[in-house]
């Protein structure tokens, strides 16, 4: 044959290899969040009892086959079934002990069924189909969790598990055939190099992929806590800011300029000293639930601070900007509210302004829209007041 790998050689490169993954994987995990570490705890673990399976097939022979075999392949097992729970711990998802357990149990049996030398074809087609379960279980989580995501990473790793269920399943049918000579477990046939060079770069390949996987789950938990407000669930301020500059170029471009509306709950501090700040906290998600379910899509709603938030209306005039300022004020209005068996009649005040044509500064769009608010809160609050329409600046000669 002129490419042949020398199987204990691959042996040894696996054993390395996993060792280095392990070591990589428990030593990078304290730097992570609680979820993720323990994923990579799981992940570190899993590469261990990896090594563990690949020294004691290495020794086959040297050691009782009780330990090279039964043994080896029940680690290899529990080490497969451990990378699956690592996965979903990374997802956040329950580990399921109960299903661990049993698979590993039953890996157990079936081992010790095959002890004799010549059952080789029979645990080889033992271990595909374990392989093959946990693989299976692996690529339905990572299909899963692909959905809910950016999922070039989880495709990838995907592929990279389909791949391995193939060979194993080449495997598979190569022991199953009825002329398949009861060959020594280091025997270099070309299914067996395949088999080997799979698992090597498997190692590799999976493990690159969970540490690129958690750093997506980091990633996007960070954007999450600076994109969004922790309370409300809506943009926070410096979001809000951004798309809102983003939104008023844009339209200072087209033409098609956007209207700001900012509300504030009326007599707020009120509802916190009576009924507590918990409850206020609970009133406050109650009105943007209210004001958000009635907002178009392409609208923009970001908390501005304590009992203030805003809305950006791209592309809306000053008149229906006004309409829908004064639809929301009713609809908080409107919607019965029960607190501690109290009944909460609780209204907003709402300050609008349009932006102006080459004039696309939020800041001053932004105070203008607060004056209006001020005027709304000093008129007599639950109203909605605009601002008077700025003039355009002079365009310099
Ligand atoms: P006004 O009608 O003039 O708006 O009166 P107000 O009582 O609402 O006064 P103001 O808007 O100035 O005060 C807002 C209050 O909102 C002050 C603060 O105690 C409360 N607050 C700010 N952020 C939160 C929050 O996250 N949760 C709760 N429960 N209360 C908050
Ligand atoms: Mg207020």
């Amino acid at each position: 044959m002129p490419f042949a790998l020398d199987l204990g050689t691959v042996h040894t490169l696996i054993i390395a290899a996993s060792l280095v993954v392990s070591i990589g994987a428990l030593a990078a995990a304290r730097s992570y969040p609680s979820h993720v570490r323990f994923g990579l705890h799981l992940w570190g673990i899993s590469a261990a009892l990896q090594a563990l399976t690949y020294l004691l097939l290495t020794l086959r022979g040297m050691v009782p086959d009780g330990l090279s075999i039964v043994v080896a392949n029940t680690v290899s097992t529990l080490s497969g079934a451990l990378a699956y729970a690592a996965i979903r711990a990374l997802h956040q998802r329950r580990i399921p002990k109960d299903q661990i357990t049993a698979l590993v149990i039953a890996a157990l049996g079936a081992y010790s069924l095959t002890m004799g030398a010549d059952m080789i074809s029979r645990r080889i087609i033992i271990v595909s189909v374990f392989k093959l379960i946990i693989y299976g279980l692996v690529i339905h989580e990572l299909l899963r969790a692909a959905r809910e995501r950016d999922r070039r990473i989880h495709d990838l790793t995907i592929g990279t598990y389909a791949i391995a269920a193939l060979v194993f399943l080449v495997r598979l049918i190569d022991a199953a055939r009825p002329s398949t000579p009861e060959w020594e477990p280091l025997t270099p046939d070309v299914v067996q190099q395949l088999t080997f060079l799979t698992v090597f770069l498997t190692t590799f390949a999976a493990s690159m992929l969970y540490v690129l996987m958690a750093g997506q789950e980091v990633n996007s938990q960070l954007y999450r806590l600076a994109t969004f407000d922790g309370l409300t669930g809506i943009y926070n301020r410096r979001a809000f800011e951004q798309l809102a500059r983003k939104e008023l170029s844009r339209g200072n471009r087209s033409g098609a300029l956007p209207a700001l509306i900012i509300f504030d709950i009326d007599d707020f501090k009120g509802i916190n000293d009576r009924l507590g700040h918990v409850t206020g906290d609970q009133v406050l998600r109650e009105v943007i639930d209210s004001i958000q379910s009635a907002l178009r899509q392409q609208d923009i709603l970001g908390r501005w601070g304590g009992d203030e938030f805003c809305a950006l209306l791209p592309e809306t005039s000053l008149e229906t900007a006004r309409a829908v300022a004064e639809r929301l004020r009713e609809r908080v209005v409107q919607t019965p509210r029960e607190h501690h068996g109290q009944r909460l009649q609780l209204t907003v005040s709402a300050g609008l302004a349009a932006a102006v044509r080459h004039d696309g500064s939020f800041t001053a769009l932004v105070g203008r829209a607060g004056q209006a608010l001020h005027e709304a809160k000093r008129s007599g609050r639950n109203r909605t007041c605009v601002a008077p329409q700025a003039e355009p600046p002079l365009k310099p000669d």
